[in-house]
């Protein structure tokens, strides 16, 4: 067994951790669910899509009996729950499971609920609805799939918002993603605005608490920072953004890494100073492992750089309550 590095030897490394950081209200609910979903009617429980996008998550639900998905035709004809992931799902999906008697559980984030909701009473009042956000994220394919096939026109992009032509510019609403960056999600609502002023706005911002306070973290700590390194997976698009947040707010080396063994120490070389922070599906568990792989490499000091605080707390969906007092 070789000695272990004489603390000495290794260069200094200041850690700046982002608070907050990983996991929102919404993915703990989520992951509550299919734990005491597990706990209440034993294995297996069918989860539709990966409950929360973190393969760390994933197998660990796995390992306790969790059935993963893609689409209820995986779902055998039983008493069997199935749970809908933090992602919202299209109205197609609990249709289907009614039509099929499935023990249905909705897992929807209620940020996310809000948002289909606000869709749905758009398109009642006669709107065309613009939902902002990236095409193919499982949240998007929900919030579409809320509304008849063509109701809601996607907008990816400036550009797209430059391009759109509405059906009629009085009767216009706009959704967004939850998970957007919020910069980009601004300069994307003021082309709207100025185009179409009497565009319907969210009452309150669908942009949510947790990716608006792990963003603003990282814009206080990347510029401090010889680099960033985000943990989350690469189809989290809140950690995703993170990422990006922290290469516009100036920081020279960034990188998304889902675990210890996937980071890349040529990126992380001279450095003196990092930042770290995590997505909102990520576990704590990670950062300290990579704190850890930090540690066998450098002296590492941490300190916290708080921007602010969260006491979100979603209740478990009703079928998984044990009585009101829940
Ligand atoms: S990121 Fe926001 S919207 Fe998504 S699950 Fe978490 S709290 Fe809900």
């Amino acid at each position: 067994m070789s000695a272990a590095p004489n603390p000495a030897e290794k260069p200094p490394l200041r850690i700046l951790l982002c608070a907050p950081r990983g996991f929102c209200a919404g993915v703990v609910r989520a992951i509550d669910a299919v734990e005491r979903a597990l706990e209440k009617y034993g294995p297996p429980v069918y989860v539709r899509h990966e409950i929360v996008h973190n393969k760390y998550v994933v197998q660990e639900l796995r390992r306790k009996g969790a059935v993963f998905v893609e689409e209820l035709d995986e779902v055998p004809d039983s008493d069997r729950p199935v749970i809908f992931s933090a992602h919202g799902v299209p109205k197609s999906v609990p249709d289907e499971a009614a039509r099929r008697a499935l023990f249905a559980i909705d897992a929807t984030c209620p940020l996310v609920t809000k948002v289909h909701r606000e869709a749905t009473v758009h398109f009642k009042r006669g709107r065309e609805v613009v939902l902002i956000g990236h095409r193919d994220h499982p949240e998007v394919i929900g919030t579409m799939g809320q509304l008849p096939e063509g109701a809601v026109t996607l907008i990816e992009t400036a550009d797209d918002a430059r391009a759109f032509s509405p059906r009629d510019a009085a009767k216009l609403a706009y959704a967004t993603q939850t998970t957007l960056s919020i910069d980009d999600t601004a300069e994307i609502v003021a082309i709207l605005r100025e185009r179409f002023p009497a565009i319907v706005a969210p009452h309150k911002e669908d942009i949510c608490y947790a990716t608006t306070n792990r963003q603003e973290a990282v814009k206080r700590v990347a510029p401090e920072v010889d680099a960033m390194l985000v943990v989350g997976a690469p189809n989290s698009s809140n950690s995703q953004r993170l990422r990006e947040v922290a290469e516009r707010a100036g920081c020279r080396g960034t990188a998304l890494v889902q675990r210890a063994d996937d980071i890349d120490w040529s990126i992380f070389g001279a450095i003196k100073s990092l930042g770290i922070t995590a997505g909102a599906s990520a576990p704590e568990v990670l950062v300290e492992e990579i704190i850890d792989a930090f540690a066998s490499r450098y002296a590492i000091e941490v300190e916290t750089v708080s921007t602010a605080e969260e006491s979100v707390f979603f209740p478990l969906p009703r079928e998984l309550r044990n009585d009101a007092a829940e």
